[in-house]
């Protein structure tokens, strides 16, 4: 079996299959002189991109500047399943996030921003191949059932379109003998689109409207200007002046010493992609539905169709490494990626033969209450957003808007929310997180093994509420 999988893998690009476009934009110059603006943005992956393009929508005379260290989408955002969703963090309920009463609910506050991004692509005509196929989770072990059955019970709860499959029928919808059951989630804003064009969309759209781009830039320093009411932020080979700066730099060390790394835990994922399918091997599986599809494990994995009938398939145990220096490139672990093989040709394996062309990794940056969140520095000039924990394809738009209103360049009333008032709690100190990781990710990984069970340790965190939600 090794060795097929290793001939699967073998002579795939080291790079994410949505970056590998012939028609990607012209790199934007580096920041090579002193410039003063407004506005800085701070990261151009899906948080620093909306926000800029939203701040110019707001404000068209706002002078903007996205700074980016690498490539535009070179983050989590070129990254991705490209799976969109209608929940802004892993809690839906106001109450697992401790907000007072009286506040809007997550869900609907999730909703109204999925149907906010799903027409901004519309308005914006973003061709990012969005194919609203509903979200299907399928049950591998006879104890996952019961969470898909939970599910099920909370939609007619809620009064959500979804439909419970049993075995025959969740095969019916793709043809998986591994499939036991279903639960697929038919809502229309839920769906799969190519996070490569989203990616690029909104930088047409954020530089059509006058936001000045710089690439390969790293910025290396933030501090305040000897005025006192700017704030300089240095790279290499030049400086901005700004009024105002919004960080969106997700799981990377933040600019701000204070928090550089206490608050963002980077786990590392890993993906694959396929050739296209041939048209028999499409008839084999019989996805007809294109439904984006995840599993019930802890370390689930989660799979999709592109537009070229391609098979992009990511998750399984990921990484938390002790030292994260050097690190936010393309790591390349045979052993993950022929994990994640490994579980493919056990979904499917008609498809025994058909090649990768595509691996990479990515970071999600996971916050300690697995919930995007936003902090202020510097007399409230400079926000940052971050902590998305796995999710982020939606939420970003969410978490661009609240940044700007939290700059008072939004909209006042999402400065108000307590969601977004809420400040972050921060994670122990590195050498504790990682043992304490690494010590997670094995139990987490023996209860997938042993029916979902959970051994001592994994109750114990249960209970601290330090588990783990990615
Ligand atoms: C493998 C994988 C699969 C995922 N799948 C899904 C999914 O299906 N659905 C979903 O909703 N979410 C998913 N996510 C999560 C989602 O991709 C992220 O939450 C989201 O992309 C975060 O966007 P961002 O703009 O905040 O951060 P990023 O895209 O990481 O952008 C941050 C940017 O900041 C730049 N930067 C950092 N430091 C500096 C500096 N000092 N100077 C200048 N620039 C700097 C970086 O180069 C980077 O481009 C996935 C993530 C990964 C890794």
């Amino acid at each position: 079996m090794r060795t097929e999988l290793k001939e699967a893998l073998h002579g795939s690009k080291n790079m994410p299959l949505w970056l590998d476009r012939s028609d990607r934009p012209h790199t934007a110059p580096c920041l090579s002189a002193r410039v003063e603006t407004e506005l800085a943005i701070v990261g151009a992956g899906f948080t620093g991109l909306w926000a800029a393009l939203l701040a110019k929508e707001a404000h068209p005379d706002l002078d903007v500047v996205l700074i980016e260290a690498g490539s535009v989408g070179d983050g989590a955002s070129g990254r991705n399943g490209g799976c969109v969703s209608t929940t802004l963090t892993h809690y839906q309920s106001n109450r697992d996030l401790g907000l007072p009463e009286g506040e809007p609910e997550m869900a609907t506050l999730g909703r109204q921003n999925a149907e906010g991004f799903l027409d901004d692509l519309k308005r914006y005509r973003m061709q990012v191949d969005y194919e609203p196929t509903g979200y299907l989770h399928v049950a591998v072990q006879a104890d996952q059932i019961r969470a898909l059955q939970a599910l099920y019970e909370l939609d007619q709860k809620s009064g959500t379109a979804s439909v419970l499959l049993d075995r025959e029928a969740v095969q019916k919808e793709v043809a998986s003998p591994a499939f036991l059951a279903g639960h697929w989630d038919k809502q229309t804003r839920l769906g799969i689109l190519h996070p490569g064009k989203l990616v690029d969309g909104l930088r047409e759209a954020a530089c059509k409207r006058g936001v000045s781009l710089y690439e390969n830039s790293p910025l290396t320093q933030l501090a305040a200007a000897d005025s006192g009411s700017d704030i300089l932020l240095t790279s290499a080979h030049g400086q901005i002046r700004a009024r105002k700066v919004l960080l969106a730099t997700h799981a990377y060390p933040s600019l701000i010493p204070q928090t550089r790394c206490s608050l963002m835990a980077p786990i590392w994922e890993y993906a694959l992609a396929t050739e296209p399918l041939s048209e028999a091997q499409m008839a084999s599986i019989a996805w007809s539905g294109r439904q984006c599809i995840s599993g019930e494990e802890n370390f689930f994995h989660y799979y999709r169709l592109t537009s070229d009938n391609r098979i992009m398939i990511g998750g399984g145990v990921p990484d938390f490494f002790l030292s994260n220096s050097g690190r936010f490139i393309d790591q390349d672990d045979p052993a993950s990626f022929e994990g994640i093989a490994f579980y493919f040709f056990t979904i499917f394996p008609q498809l025994k033969g058909l090649r990768f062309s595509h691996r990479w990794s990515g970071a999600i940056g996971a916050s300690r209450d697995h919930s995007l969140h936003f902090g202020q520095a510097m007399n409230d000039r400079v926000v940052w957003v971050q902590g998305y924990s796995g999710q982020g394809v939606t939420p970003c738009r969410f978490g661009a808007r609240g940044g700007l209103a939290l700059l008072g360049l939004g909209e006042t009333e999402l400065a108000r929310l307590a969601f977004v008032q809420r400040r972050p709690v921060h994670w122990p100190p590195h050498l504790l997180r990682w043992l304490g990781a690494n010590v997670t990710f094995s139990a987490l990984e023996k209860a997938d093994r042993n029916q979902g069970k959970k051994g001592l340790w994994l109750k114990m965190l249960d209970r601290t509420g330090f588990g783990i939600k990615i």
